[in-house]
């Protein structure tokens, strides 16, 4: 629904969705605070001042804008607020003071702002967050911060509470910003703000990892060899923000590098075409009624334990093993896009209890690999038959190198073998539609 925009010269609407406040000043007057769209995906904070003759009425108006435009969710949010400074190119303070405050501000959120000094630093806050405080966290990072935030929940008493009942959401900062891409459809802060400001909860499932003597939970993904490669080994282009993801993979290509690994899996719907059926069999379900918590999440204790057991056992009987010697490329996830120009899994579904999985070799050529490489930007390479796409429930990764990088979240973790099953539904985002951007059959 809309409301006429008086302020411009041409009728013009602005969305129910972009109204921020609106309030009665006195006299008739009302103020009318908005986010004003000035290009795609592009917003400032605006207002406008409305007179209303018969001032007898402007109680209920003001209470019927406002209930319009907070419909599917809660007034004047309680957010905390975490800038790492440190996020892609350095700028994610400023990014926030010019395109998120000023929103925050208009939306009569509170905010409490603390800026990440080290690594770890938002894990710790976290972990012992009082959670009746804040109504969501917002991460003004790339994907490091969300991944901090999930494995201080996970280490609490009460993880799985934490996980799955309070909302994180990402105004994007990063190289990668997934989380706000998956979500929003866009890379845009000021419409991150929005749709932070109008959001509410939505489950996800979460993934949980286990190395030797280590677990962890991931939200978004775990890769070996060429995206890992390109993700961590690439530290040194920082400064070329989310591109240096692009030039490192190129590089690689071109080389032909292998990242030989032995791969257990335990498989759910093999291949290109059995998972776009699962897609788009599973997606009007998900989608038509949007995944938003209506029911208090029951979830209580500690991180549930592993059901498939951790490295330290045998591989059960009936997961698959592969041997890949010539693997490249390996990424293994539960968000639609790696990166706003990175939609890697355009089969992703939030809570469908499945990992999204995707290899090619290297035997492939360099020319094909090139090609995966730059399909991926617009999901085209699910339609390669050399882009083996597969939802599964678990797998186990042994690497068969002596040195290299393992992403996971796109954060460095030590180079060893891992385990990683899905958690069902476990985590909660904020999320304006309940649904990530992934919305076309395949
Ligand atoms: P990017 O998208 O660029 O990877 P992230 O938000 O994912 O950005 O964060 C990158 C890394 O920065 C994460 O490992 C996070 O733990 C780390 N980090 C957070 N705060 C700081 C800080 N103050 N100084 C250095 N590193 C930090
Ligand atoms: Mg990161």
């Amino acid at each position: 629904m809309t409301v006429a925009d008086y302020s411009s010269a041409k009728s013009g609407f602005i969305e129910w969705d972009d109204v921020l406040w609106f309030e009665n000043q006195g006299n008739g007057v009302h103020q009318l605070k908005y986010a004003r769209k000035i290009g795609a995906n592009k917003y400032v904070p605006a207002s406008l001042s409305i007179s209303v003759r018969n001032s007898e009425g402007g109680q209920d108006l003001v209470e019927h804008v406002m209930t319009q435009a907070y419909e599917n969710t809660i007034k004047r949010k309680r957010l905390l607020v975490l800038i790492n400074p440190h996020g892609g190119p350095g700028k994610a303070t400023s990014i926030y003071r010019k395109h998120g405050a000023p929103f925050f501000a208009a939306a009569k959120c509170h905010t409490e702002v603390i800026t990440t000094t080290h690594r770890y630093h938002a894990q710790e806050i976290a972990k012992d967050l009082d959670l009746s405080k804040y109504d969501a966290i917002v991460c003004c990072s790339g994907d490091g911060i969300p991944h901090e935030v999930m494995n201080g929940f996970a280490e609490r008493p009460d993880a799985m509470k934490a996980l799955a009942t309070m909302p994180i959401c990402q105004f994007p900062c990063g190289s990668g910003n997934s989380l706000a891409m998956s979500l929003n459809g866009t890379g845009s802060p000021s419409r991150a703000a929005v749709a932070i400001i109008k959001g509410s909860p939505m489950k996800v499932d979460l993934m949980r990892l286990s190395q030797e003597n280590k677990t962890a939970v991931s939200f978004l993904s775990q890769t070996y060899g060429l995206v890992a490669d390109c993700d961590l080994g690439t530290e040194n282009m920082r400064w070329m923000g989310g591109q240096r993801f692009a030039v490192g993979a190129v590089m690689r290509t071109l080389s032909a590098t292998t990242y030989p690994c032995e791969l257990y899996v335990k498989y759910a719907h093999v291949g290109n075409d059995a998972v776009k059926k699962h897609f788009n069999g599973m997606k009007r379900e998900q989608h038509s009624k949007g995944i938003r918590q209506e029911e208090p999440n029951q979830a209580e204790g500690a991180l549930t334990p592993p059901k498939f057991g951790t490295l330290n056992d045998n591989v059960p009987e009936d997961w698959t093993k592969l041997s890949l010697p010539d693997l490249s490329f390996f990424y293994v996830g539960k968000m639609p896009w790696m990166a706003t120009d990175a939609f890697v899994f355009p089969a992703c579904l939030p809570t469908d209890g499945y990992l999204d999985l995707i290899t090619w070799d290297a035997t492939i050529g360099r020319v094909s690999s090139l090609q995966l490489l730059l399909q991926i930007e617009e999901g085209q390479h699910i339609h390669s038959k050399q882009a083996h796409y597969s939802k599964i429930e678990a797998y186990r990764l042994v690497p068969k190198i002596p040195k290299g990088y393992l992403s996971i979240d796109g954060e460095s973790y030590d180079f060893k073998p891992f385990q990683v099953e899905v958690l069902p539904a476990a985590g909660c985002l904020l999320s304006m539609h309940g649904i990530y951007a992934n919305r076309e059959d395949l």
